[in-house]
């Protein structure tokens, strides 16, 4: 899931400046699940919205506001609304404000800040587990992600610093080479801890590219 929080309303108002007319625009996923774009905290933004003096068009939850083809179905539902706004307030991650800036045709201002791919570990708390980087490895390190949970991103660790099973760098945080020991030797894999894994390809965490030649090649 994306994790997400909401900046503050300060900032969200510095970039709505002096339009007067705003539609906002929440996702049924991620961000609701956040409590941070769903229809409570869309509604929430709105009535502060026109309590400073702004006139909301209208709102709507897009399902999900990643996928583009709902977007546009959303947008052209909503034509009127949106087309009388100067501006429209995405309440979504990232690719929700990217997808709502294709669609729409308008100018976007995104209201949260998207912080990472992350699990629920429970209400309100999440974990970072996973940086997309597009070759994964976990098949090496007994399911548990290196890349993103070592403070340095080792691939090849531990580093030798970690003290009472905690990371040197950061003292909050389990050192995840000590994790990755402790699992490998428990599902009975300890041999694969000295498995070299090279440096990875950066290019490789733009799977875009790939998923278009492989649109391509299939159309052409
Ligand atoms: S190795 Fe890469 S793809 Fe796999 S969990 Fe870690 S960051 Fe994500
Ligand atoms: S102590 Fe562990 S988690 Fe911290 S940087 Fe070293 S190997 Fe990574």
């Amino acid at each position: 899931m994306i994790i997400s929080e909401q900046k503050p309303f300060e900032e969200i108002q510095e970039y709505l400046g002096d339009e007067e007319k705003i539609f906002i625009v929440g996702c049924s996923d991620c961000a609701t699940v956040c409590q941070t774009g769903g229809e409570d905290q869309v509604k929430e933004m709105k009535e502060k919205l026109e309590s400073e003096g702004k006139i909301i068009t209208g709102w709507m939850i897009l399902n999900p506001a990643c996928h583009l083809l709902e977007v546009k179905r959303g947008f052209r539902e909503k034509k009127e609304e949106v087309n009388s706004a100067d501006s429209v307030l995405v309440m979504a991650c990232g690719n929700g404000v990217q997808a709502v800036t294709e669609a729409s045709g308008k100018v976007t201002h995104s209201a949260l800040n998207t912080l990472f791919l992350g699990s629920i570990q429970r209400f309100g708390q999440y974990l970072e587990r996973c940086s997309l980087c597009g070759e994964c490895i976990l098949e090496q390190t007994g399911g548990i992600c290196p890349v993103t949970r070592c403070t340095k991103g080792l691939l090849n660790g531990p580093c030798g610093g970690a003290k009472d099973g905690k990371c040197e760098v950061d003292p909050e945080k389990d050192c995840a080479w000590e994790l990755i020991f402790n699992r490998l030797k428990e599902i009975g894999q300890l041999e694969r801890i000295k498995e070299f894994k090279p440096p990875k390809a950066r290019s490789k965490g733009q799977q875009w590219r790939v998923i278009l030649e492989r649109k391509a090649a299939a159309v052409g």
